[in-house]
């Protein structure tokens, strides 16, 4: 079990991570990370590589009670909802990544074009029509699509990604919109070809993605790397 301190440190590691690799720009995205009835939100309007291991808002997931001064993100209940639906995980990333929403919101759908896609986003990623940020709109619809998946897109506005671990997370989030790069750059110069069902299949069975799998759902010391 990871202690409140251990969260908070790893929390601001990838508000950071998620800033470098341009998946939030300004005050955009929200990040929230889970231990036991406890999760740890980013608070609201700051820049997510600016916020302070004091800083994320403890609430109590039962109750909602908040703790501390500072006002959590608003898409709080969108990351409550998806704690109380997926007990199995410990992660919600959301994020604005550029190249997806530009993606996604002209109607191009992703699909799987490379190894890792399969290995880590899975066959299928929802796409949701937009619906009004911060409040119980988007907190359904994401809710309703996380039950069978790890990552949903939102038109005109970004991605949720959710984890066992932060790492976890950051890792689909980080790779959404790698995807999106390729599949902006392999329809731009031509005849994209993404993986048939057999290739697809073919990743699904290998041994060494069970093993990077394992290593991206580890807790403890690593998880900062
Ligand atoms: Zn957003």
């Amino acid at each position: 079990m990871s202690t409140q301190q251990d969260i908070r440190k790893h929390l601001t590691e990838y508000g950071k991570k998620v800033v470098e690799k341009g998946l939030a720009a300004g005050p955009g995205g929200n990040i929230s990370a889970r231990e036991g009835n406890y999760v740890y939100l980013s608070p609201s309007g700051f820049p997510l590589n600016e916020i302070r291991e004091d800083e994320w808002v403890k609430i109590d997931l039962k109750t909602g009670k908040v703790y501390g001064n500072l006002r959590p993100t608003c898409e709080t209940s969108m990351h409550l909802g998806i704690y109380m639906e997926r007990e199995d995980i410990k992660s919600v990333i959301h994020t604005h990544p550029p190249v997806t929403i530009g993606l996604i919101s002209a109607g191009v759908r992703f699909k799987p074009v490379f190894p890792d896609y399969v290995a880590l986003l899975g066959r299928e990623v929802p796409v949701v029509d937009y619906v009004q940020p911060g409040g119980e709109e988007i907190r359904k619809a994401v809710v309703e699509k996380i039950k069978g998946c790890n990552v949903v897109l939102l038109k005109n506005h970004g991605a949720v990604c959710i984890g066992e671990t932060l790492k976890e997370a950051f890792a689909r989030s980080w790779l959404v919109e790698e995807t999106a790069k390729i599949i902006f750059v392999g329809m731009s110069v031509g005849n994209l070809k993404y993986l048939s069902l057999r290739e697809i299949e073919e990743v699904e069975n290998m041994e060494a993605e069970d093993y990077r799998k394992a290593i991206l759902k580890k807790n403890g010391k690593e998880m900062g790397n």
